[in-house]
C-alpha cells in the first residue's frame, strides 16, 4: 500500500487550484502543478497523508496532504494538495513548496455533509500533529532536503 512509497520527497511550484473553496472552510490547500503530480508513483494510493512542508527557504512545518482525483480532469488525473499546519500572513502562489510525506492516515471518503467533512479534516490534522512528534517522523523535519543552497534559484 502507501507505506512502501514513504518517506516521499517532493518539490514544486504552488499553482492555482480549482476553487473548491478550501480556504473558505479554513483549510487552504496548496496545489502542485499537473507536471509535479505526474511525477508521483502511479500506484501511490489516494487518501490522506501527513509529513513536513516548507515554503521557499522558510521554516519547516507540519502538514496534512491529500492525494485525490482531480475533478478538473474528469477524475482521470490525480491532484496533490498540501495543508500546512501554520498560519501564513499572505498567500504563496508561485513559490516553491518542498514536502516530505512520512505517513498515511486514511483513504479518500465521501461525506454526508460539509460539517462531517470539516470534522474529519480536523481529526486528520490532530492525528498528523500527534504522529509527527514521534521520533521516526520528527527526524525528517531536519532532513537536508529542506536546506536549499543559499542564493540559488530553484527551478522545479
Ligand atoms: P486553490 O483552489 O487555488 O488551491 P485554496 O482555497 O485551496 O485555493 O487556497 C490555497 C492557497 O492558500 C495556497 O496556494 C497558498 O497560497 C495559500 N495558503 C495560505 N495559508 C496556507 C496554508 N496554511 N496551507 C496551504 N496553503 C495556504
Ligand atoms: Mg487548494
Amino acid at each position: 500500500g502507501a507505506m512502501r512509497h514513504l518517506p516521499y520527497f517532493c518539490r514544486g511550484e504552488v499553482v492555482k487550484g480549482f476553487g473548491r473553496g478550501s480556504k473558505e472552510l479554513g483549510i487552504p490547500t496548496a496545489n502542485f502543478s499537473e507536471q509535479v503530480v505526474e511525477s508521483f508513483p502511479s500506484d501511490i494510493p489516494t487518501g490522506i497523508y501527513y509529513g513536513w512542508a516548507c515554503v521557499g527557504n522558510g521554516d519547516v512545518h507540519k502538514m496534512v496532504l491529500s492525494i485525490g482525483w482531480n475533478p478538473f480532469y474528469k477524475n482521470i488525473k490525480k491532484s496533490v494538495e498540501t495543508h500546512i499546519i501554520h498560519t501564513f500572513k499572505e498567500d504563496f502562489y508561485g513559490e516553491i513548496l518542498s514536502i516530505v510525506i512520512t505517513g498515511y492516515i486514511r483513504p479518500e471518503k465521501n461525506f454526508d455533509s460539509l460539517d462531517a467533512l470539516i470534522l474529519a479534516i480536523q481529526e486528520d490534522i490532530e492525528e498528523a500533529k500527534r504522529q509527527l512528534d514521534l521520533p521516526e517522523h520528527l527526524k525528517l523535519k531536519e532532513d537536508n532536503f529542506f536546506h536549499l543552497p543559499e542564493g540559488k534559484i530553484v527551478n522545479n
